[in-house]
């Protein structure tokens, strides 16, 4: 057992979980990070940025379609999307899956994962960089919001965790949440990757309170991913619509009118799962 590599995943200064590596398959440092594919014993292939698992092969689904549908489900016909970051194409892949969805747009600063995904990610993109309603782009998505002049029905933030001196610390921002209200329409909204509530409670809860000082309607979705070894939180945003109070049976209709292919974790059952929270987590958020 201890010939093995093991990646070290660091919740906390105190804390780690190991996961022992069958091998590296590819090891690059980016102008932005470092980026790591390795192939682990138990969820197979994983993307691994600055010391954390971005998603593996087993558990991807799980991560993604909690952060697109339930607010995609909650809109009126989205037609235009915009994604910050999602480098694996997985989150593209699900928003793709919409019949109502036009274009989509997706805003990865690190080129090197983008070619990483491209390569090598083909069970998490599915081909989805190829879609004809497809406009990628390597930038940085602060940037970008500033500058554009397109407005979004849904936006969906899949950046990697704010730590300090990461390149997506000003995107969990309340004036870059300022920014993208101004480019939302009126019947849109937001969702964005909100860290684990698991292991940085505060950082889950300042991210609420924050999107609370912008938005009328936010929610907050949490669900187990084994492969983060934690529960993972999403918050939704939007001055419309509100995920949270829709049904089990309103969410299978649509799911059945507007969804194409078949969706192996999120269905009725699981969106009001989702936004079951337990009493210390609403507490911590509410009073933040
Ligand atoms: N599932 C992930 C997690 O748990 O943290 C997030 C996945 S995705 C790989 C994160 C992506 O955000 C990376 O590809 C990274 O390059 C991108 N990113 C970070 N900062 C960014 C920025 N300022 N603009 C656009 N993309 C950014």
């Amino acid at each position: 057992m201890f010939e093995w590599t093991w990646h070290l995943e660091w919740q906390t200064p105190q804390e780690f979980h190991a996961h022992a590596i069958k091998r590296i398959l590819i090891e690059e440092r980016s102008e932005f990070q470092r980026v790591i594919l390795a192939e682990l014993f138990r969820f197979g292939k994983a993307l691994i940025i600055d010391g954390k698992i971005q998603s593996t092969l087993a558990d991807e689904f799980i991560y993604h379609e909690s952060l697109v549908h339930p607010l995609l489900i909650s809109l009126e016909d989205p037609e235009n999307i915009l994604i910050l970051g999602g480098g694996e194409g997985a989150t593209l892949r699900e928003a793709l899956r919409y019949k109502s969805v036009r274009k989509v747009t997706m805003v990865d600063i690190d080129p090197v994962v983008i070619k990483f995904a491209k390569q090598n990610l083909q069970e998490w993109h599915m081909g989805s960089f190829d879609d004809s309603r497809t406009n990628l782009i390597i930038g940085d998505g602060y940037k970008f919001v500033k500058e554009t002049n397109e407005k979004y029905n849904a936006i969906i933030l899949d950046l990697t965790d704010p730590i300090q001196d990461s390149p997506s610390q000003l995107l969990y921002t309340s004036e870059f949440y300022r920014d993208l209200k101004s480019i939302i329409t009126p019947n849109g909204g937001l969702v964005t990757q909100a860290t684990s509530p698991s292991f940085s409670l505060d950082t889950f809860a300042i991210i609420y309170s924050t999107l609370k000082t912008v938005f009328k309607n936010v929610s907050a979705g949490i669900t187990y991913v084994p492969s983060f070894d934690g529960l993972w939180g999403f918050i939704y945003a939007s001055d419309v619509t509100n995920p949270a109070h829709l049904n089990r049976n309103q969410i299978n209709d649509r799911i059945k009118e507007r969804v194409t292919g078949s969706l192996r974790f999120y269905d009725g059952e699981t969106h009001e799962m989702l936004f079951r929270v337990p009493k210390y987590i609403r507490e911590k958020i509410e009073n933040e």
